[in-house]
Formats: C-alpha cells, structure tokens, sequence
C-alpha cells in the first residue's frame, strides 16, 4: 500500500514538474523565443604548446583543409567505396574528407622558427584557412619575431602565407629555408602552361620570387639552426624535406606531408596521394621516415593529420598504426 502511495506522490511531482518546466519555456518550443543563454559559436584559439628537451614548441593552426566528398583516386587505387568505408570504420565523417594544418614553431631560447605557413589570404582550398596568424598572436608569438621560416615544401597550403595580399612581408624580418629543387620547380614561369599545376605556380611565384634575397637553400643532412636537421624526403614534391629538431638527448620530426591521411596512408603507406608530383618516390620516402620513426620511437608532427597533430607510429603488419600524444593540460618541462 505505502507503495502506490509513492508511486502516485511521484506522479504528482513529476506533473508539477512539467508545468513549471512549461511556464519557464523549456517546453513547447517556445525555447528559442525565451534564451537565457544565447550560444558562443566560436572555438578556442588553436594553439599547443609541448616541450622537446629545452626547446618550446607550439603547434598553430591555419584552419581545416577540406578536400570534399571521398572520391576514387584521392588515394591512387582506392575506390570511393573503399575510402567511405575506411572512413566509416574509424568514425570519420563520410561526406568530407578533412585535413588539418598543424604549423610548428620552435622557440630554442635564442631564436624562433616558423615551420610552413598556412594558406595566408587565399582561399583556394577552402574558407576557413588563413588562420595562422591570429593563432600564433594568440599563443603570445609575434610574426616580426620570427627570425626563421622554414618550409617542407612549396604547396599553397605551405608557403602561401609568407606574402599579405598587399605584397608586404608577414614574417617581415624572417630568413626563409628551403630545398632549391622545390623553388626552381614551383617559380618556373614554363609550368604556367600546365593547366593542372598553373595556379599552384603562379602563387608560389608570388610568395617565393619576392623573398629570393632572404632564402637559404638548405641540403639532405645540414644543420640549418642549432638542433635542426634538414632531411631529403622527396616524392609529395621534388625537394620535400622533413625536419629533425633535437635537444637534451630528446628528439622529434616536424614531418611536412610524409602522410596526408591518419588511418589511410598509415595503415596503408604504399597509396600513392592525388597531388604527389612523384607517387612512387613519396612512397619509398615515406616508408624510410616512418620506419626510422617507429623503430626509434620518435615523435612526430604530421601537417595534415587531426590536431594537433603529434603523435607516434608502430609497425603493424604491411603498415603502421598511429597513436596521438596525449594532450598535456600542464606543460612538462622534460616531455
Ligand atoms: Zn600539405
């Protein structure tokens, strides 16, 4: 008996309940007439910050790259299906295949370093790119403090944001490293006529031909700033060079487009990429940095992958296995 006494007490309450929930708006759908907290729509500035021995980095972002529906051949030999279905088993969204921009800076004590630059004001891969520079201010670093602007290569997603729109410099008193075959390749006037590259040429022409005073040609094994080893990766694109950056006995690989695709082209290193200028030489470069990367034990930040980008890889079977770093809410001084 005390039971249904209960039962029915609760009913009642919960009526009540309901009413006042009503008078208050939160049914009906009169919610929208009567918000209270209106929402922000806005994200956190992108930006991380981790340590690789005395060394402090900071990953920026310049906003996501979609590259649009999955189609065949983004990766050479899978089908549509076969990345829809990659997609779907790794709980990615089917509709767009996005990519991220995660540059790094290194800040050695002495000097700051700016690897790759975004997209700057085009918007030729997408609409929310271009924002490296306000990311950057966020996370306290100053474009005119930038002493070195290091690239992995020539794509627009990589050097388009060392010119403003106006002309003027944005890293105005930066000295910038590349691969000479990567600026001969990219600033040839002859690959104008070449339909399927034309734009790519003409913007780096007009990001790279400015600065040709200010650009040190950087060689397979240099050291081009102190803990900073340049290493031949080409293939993506003809002077593709990854980075290693080591300090205190701790080291890392700022790792350029070695890989475009978290799960696909981990899982399967052997797919060629739809913008590869040289498909089978990116491959043979990829697998010799992720096999030194997986037999070392060595993080790496990959440009493309999801934020921030930093993690590891291990050999499974044909391929490998990606393992994001943990985030860290505090900074470690000895990551
Ligand atoms: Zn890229």
């Amino acid at each position: 008996m005390a039971r249904e006494d209960d039962v029915a007490l609760s009913r009642r309450r919960l009526l009540a309940g309901v009413s006042v929930a009503a008078a208050a708006g939160f049914v009906g759908g009169a919610s929208s007439v009567m918000a209270k907290a209106p929402m922000q729509n806005t994200q956190a500035p992108a930006f991380y910050r981790f340590k690789v021995g005395a060394i402090e980095a900071t990953v920026v972002s310049d906003g996501p790259l979609p590259l649009g529906e999955p189609k065949s051949d983004i990766f050479i030999g899978l089908s549509k299906e076969q990345l829809g279905q990659a997609l779907t088993d790794n709980f990615l969204p089917t509709d767009n295949v996005v990519l991220q921009q995660n540059a790094l800076v290194i800040n050695t004590g002495d000097r700051i370093a700016l690897f790759d630059t975004g997209m700057g004001a085009s918007k030729m891969l997408g609409p929310d790119t271009g924002r490296l520079t306000a990311n950057l201010k966020a996370a306290g670093i100053e474009p005119k403090d930038v002493d070195a602007v290091v690239l992995t290569h020539a794509h627009p997603d990589h050097c388009f944001g060392l010119m403003a729109d106006d002309g003027a410099r944005n890293f105005p008193n930066a000295q910038i490293y590349m691969a000479q075959a990567d600026f001969d390749f990219w600033t040839d006037e002859g690959k104008l006529a070449n339909d399927a590259i034309k734009a790519f040429i003409a913007g780096a022409r007009k990001q790279l031909l400015p600065n040709r005073d200010r650009m040190v040609f950087v060689k397979d094994g240099q050291e081009i700033l102190p803990g900073v080893q340049a290493m031949s990766a080409p293939g993506h694109t003809v002077g593709h060079t990854v980075y290693m950056i080591a300090s205190q006995g701790k080291t890392m690989c700022n790792a350029g487009d070695i890989a475009h695709h978290h799960v696909v082209v981990v899982e399967s290193p052997r797919l060629e990429f739809a913008y590869d200028t040289d498909g089978k030489q990116a491959v043979s470069s990829r697998l010799r940095v992720f096999d030194m990367l997986a037999a070392q034990r060595l993080p790496l930040l990959a440009y493309h992958f999801p934020w921030p980008g930093l993690g590891y890889l291990a050999k499974r079977g044909d391929g490998f296995r990606y393992f994001p770093a943990p985030l860290q809410m505090v900074l470690d001084q000895q990551a």
